[in-house]
């Protein structure tokens, strides 16, 4: 099965792609990790995104789509998980097309819904977490990128609720459930 988590920062798609990664055998492709890792090894790519990402905007599609394509040619195991991505209609066609040419197809986009004020608190806690286990502190993961990276979402990335609606792939669980009521709901719709 191939599928989208869909939903704001903070809704919980990558603990919920990590958990469908150990069980299901499935390959996480999260483009905001890609663009880290970029960040971190110092290619040209990556330097150009980083201040892009600071601020909390999205970067161009036409990076986040090579970097999909790469990942597409790559070992496919239990089926794809793709966190993070399409977050543009733009993105979501170009998706479509690449899924078509490799004879491959999404089964369906899952909404994670939250409520804003929910996030907030999430991602300052990440923060504080990571903060305190000394690991690295996401430099977007503050109050004032916070508020440019749910902007982008509801202008740019919401409009992909629509998109998947109308093509009858939209599937919606309830995020603010607790994480393992969340993880068995997105397993009950895998699995139907
Ligand atoms: P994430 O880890 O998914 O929250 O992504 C972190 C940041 O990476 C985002 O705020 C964007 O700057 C960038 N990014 C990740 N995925 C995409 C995407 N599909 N399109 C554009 N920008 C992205």
């Amino acid at each position: 099965m191939n599928i989208i988590l869909l939903g704001p920062p903070g809704a919980g798609k990558g603990t919920q792609a990590a958990r469908l990664v150990e069980d299901r055998d499935m390959i996480q492709l999260s483009t905001g990790d890609m663009l880290r890792e970029a960040r971190t090894s110092g290619t040209e790519m990556g330097k150009k995104v980083a201040a892009v990402m600071d601020r909390g905007e999205l970067v161009t599609d036409e990076i986040v789509i090579g970097l999909i394509r790469e990942k597409l040619e790559g070992p496919e195991k239990g089926g794809f998980i793709f966190d993070g991505f399409p977050r543009t209609l733009a993105q979501a066609d170009a998706l479509e097309a690449l899924m078509a040419e490799m004879g491959k197809k999404l089964d369906c986009a899952i909404e994670l819904r939250v409520r804003d004020e929910v996030l907030v608190d999430r991602i300052v806690n990440r923060a504080k977490e990571a903060a305190a286990a000394g690991k690295p502190v996401r430099a977007d993961d503050n109050e004032e990128s916070l508020k440019v990276r749910l902007m982008e979402y509801y202008k740019k990335t919401s409009p992909l609720l629509g998109y998947y609606h109308a093509k009858d792939k939209l599937k919606r669980v309830d995020g603010l459930a607790e994480m393992a009521v969340v993880e068995a709901s997105i397993k009950a719709i895998l699995d139907s």
